[in-house]
């Protein structure tokens, strides 16, 4: 099609027309914007005739993000669509198919999945969903395995890290997780009632050592293709089905990044029931229903992710005895780290979360974000000394 240009709503749809197979030649077609504007467009596009939609997801050339915008690379729509397709050849249900992607527009033609809703959503909703853990527990361990040298021969695997390389997106990861969260940054959104603890933030030396070590693993850690954005604004959801959306940020980084990314924003509505239980006992109920799931994300990766090794492990260094425990062990352990560093950033960084600061009563809120930075601080503090997933249940459920 023609130069970039951000689509208009009719623009959508003349594209959408062009595209083969989709919808009949000559029947009218609906456009509708229905992304939150912050870094792309995302058009919904139907057919009322035959109740066909599609999506159409176009990278803007800027950042919204801190005050005034930024400019930002639109390659990053092609390491969406790439990522996407990659894990749909892993896990065909569980993201959405893309039927296609042109570069020029910075554009990704996928799936509509509007019959589900966004897991935070849900989440805030109260809803449970027994499928997620097995769901999200498969995903995690197959992507993660079969694009790690465990899974792949290693010359190729060099080929695929090169394919993503994404220095502006791992930047924005850099600075907001890792560096501002830590200091008197003015990126940062400090809710003022709970200044004190932030404070404390600030000044804890021995936090800003596990923070610079688990930075570090980011920056150079490439073990597998990461999603690089897990929270659960990127998890689509209904009870019999869940979809990952949003790898804009894939990279080669630390499987614990993308394992952490979904147990941070499952402790962050752990610690927000402050806000939304009527009563202890329907706090407690849905905090155990998290921690559960929690539990059970965690059994489930760690069980597909040994039985691909002891399958497909064919490399003869990876059948070494004692190898596959040590590497399990340290995947929890940096997923202990990078769970809290993802809490810890949402309390006072510069983006937060609506299942804390949705809260109305200013009290509840308050407690919310204090349980959360405690929690977050405290699998900080473990993480390289971390032996169990119930050590993290342990520290949430002491914490409140
Ligand atoms: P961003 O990278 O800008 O956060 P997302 O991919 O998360 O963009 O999409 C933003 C919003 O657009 C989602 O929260 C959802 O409401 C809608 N959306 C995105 N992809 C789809 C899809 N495949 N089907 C239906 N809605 C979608
Ligand atoms: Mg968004
Ligand atoms: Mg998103
Ligand atoms: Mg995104």
């Amino acid at each position: 099609m023609s130069a970039y240009h951000p689509l208009t709503e009719s623009e959508a749809i003349d594209y959408a027309r062009s595209l083969p197979d989709l919808f009949q030649p000559d029947s009218e077609l609906t456009s509708r914007e229905i992304g939150d504007g912050n870094l792309n467009l995302v058009f919904h596009i139907s057919e009322p005739s035959t109740g066909k939609s599609i999506i159409l997801k176009q990278a803007l050339p800027y950042a919204k993000v801190v005050g005034e915008s930024w400019p930002l690379t639109l390659d990053r729509a092609r390491i969406e669509s790439e990522a996407l397709m990659i894990q749909e050849s892993l896990c065909p249900d569980l993201v959405p198919h893309v039927y296609a992607y042109e570069p020029d527009l910075a554009l990704t033609v996928m799936q509509d999945l509007s019959d589900h809703i966004i897991m935070r959503r849900g989440l805030i909703e109260r809803n449970k969903y027994p499928l997620f853990a097995g769901h999200i527990g498969t995903f995690l361990a197959r992507t993660l395995f079969y694009t790690s040298d465990l899974g792949m021969n290693q010359q190729e695997k060099k080929e695929r890290v090169k394919r993503f390389i994404n220095p502006e997106l791992c930047k924005i990861t850099e600075d907001l997780i890792f560096d501002d969260p830590y200091t008197d940054s003015p990126n940062n959104n400090v809710p003022p009632a709970i200044r004190d603890a932030v404070a404390a933030v600030w000044q804890d030396t021995g936090l800003h050592l596990e923070v610079a070590i688990l930075r570090e693993k980011f920056l150079t850690h490439a073990q597998a293709l990461l999603h690089g954005d897990l929270h659960t604004g990127s998890i689509f959801i209904k009870p019999d089905s869940t979809k990952v959306i949003d790898p804009e940020f894939a990279y080669y980084g630390p499987m614990g990044f993308d394992i952490g990314a979904v147990f941070a924003n499952l402790l962050l509505n752990f610690a927000a029931q402050e806000g939304w239980g009527e009563d202890e006992a329907s706090r407690q109920d849905f905090r155990s229903y998290l921690t559960g799931t929690i539990r059970d994300v965690w059994e489930t990766f760690e069980r597909e992710f040994r039985e691909l090794w002891d399958r497909h492990g064919t490399d003869r260094i990876a059948k070494t005895p004692g190898y596959q425990d040590w590497y399990m062990r340290e995947v929890l352990r940096d997923t202990f780290g990078f769970t809290g560093s993802k809490m810890v950033r949402r309390v006072h960084g510069l983006a937060q979360v609506a299942d804390i600061n949705q809260i109305q009563d200013e009290a509840a809120k308050e407690r919310a974000q204090r349980l959360a930075l405690a929690i977050g601080t405290s699998l900080i503090k473990l993480n390289r000394q971390a032996s169990s997933i119930g050590e993290m249940i342990e520290i949430a459920e002491k914490a409140v």
